[in-house]
């Protein structure tokens, strides 16, 4: 017998409460069910048991789920191509993956003025991959000083894809360094709602939630393989 979409959701959650637990974690942790290339008929059932938030990688894919569906909370964690922000600066509540200071600019100029400021997370290359999207740790500082210039966007953290490992212990390092990082934001810009650390996916969110994770991103687990 398969196991169902609702069972598998409640497996992860099973999971990330066991790993807030171990942790002695007692913070709010968000699970954000990412939904990319699944039908509107998942996101729907999730929906009925109570699941708000759900992450896209795919501009189009995602504008005609959020047009069937535009009560729930929608983050965008793709790659960002310069000529797609508008849509994304209009629809999404969340940005996870701005890469660029240019991007950041452009949402912002594009963010409708009579919508709330749109959050962003400052994507950090934290396996230094020469493949990989995001800012290098060094950069973190001075990209985030300009975007708390930028009116209409609020910069709420960071978030990371660090390289796959295989051990538990290795999992850990990247997040580590990724909270450390966090860390520092806040001390340099104190005051500021920047409050979130977007790591951790299917085969790591315990290695994240370890290392202080407060958005864990699931999708194969939750939904099944992709095709
Ligand atoms: C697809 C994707 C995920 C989900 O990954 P799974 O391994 O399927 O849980 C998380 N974050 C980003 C940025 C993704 O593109």
């Amino acid at each position: 017998m398969t196991t169902s979409l609702i069972q598998r959701y409640q497996n992860v959650q099973k999971r990330i409460d066991d790993a807030m637990l171990s942790a002695n974690r007692t913070d709010h942790i968000q699970l954000l069910a990412v939904s990319k290339t699944k039908p509107i008929e998942d996101i729907v059932a999730l929906a009925e048991v109570g699941q708000r938030a759900f992450g896209e990688n795919y501009v189009q894919e995602a504008l005609d789920k959020i047009e069937q569906r535009p009560d729930l909370e929608w983050h965008f964690i793709g790659p960002i191509q310069s000529n797609k922000t508008k849509p994304i600066a209009e629809n999404f509540h969340w940005v996870h993956s701005v890469d660029r200071f240019k991007i950041a600019r452009r949402l912002s100029d594009q963010r409708p003025d009579n919508s709330p400021s749109l959050n962003i997370l400052l994507e950090v290359n934290i396996s230094n991959e020469t493949s990989k999207a995001g800012f290098s740790p060094t950069e973190i500082l001075d990209v985030a000083k300009q975007v708390l210039e930028l009116p209409h966007l609020t910069l709420r953290g960071l978030m990371a894809i660090p390289a796959k490992t295989h051990s538990h212990e290795e999992q850990k390092e990247p997040f580590h360094q990724m909270k450390v990082l966090l860390d520092s934001l806040q001390a340099t810009f104190p005051g500021q709602p920047i409050d979130t650390l977007s790591m951790g996916m299917s085969a790591d969110l315990e290695a994240a939630i370890e290392e202080g994770a407060t958005i864990v991103r699931i999708g194969t687990d939750i939904f099944g393989a992709r095709t």
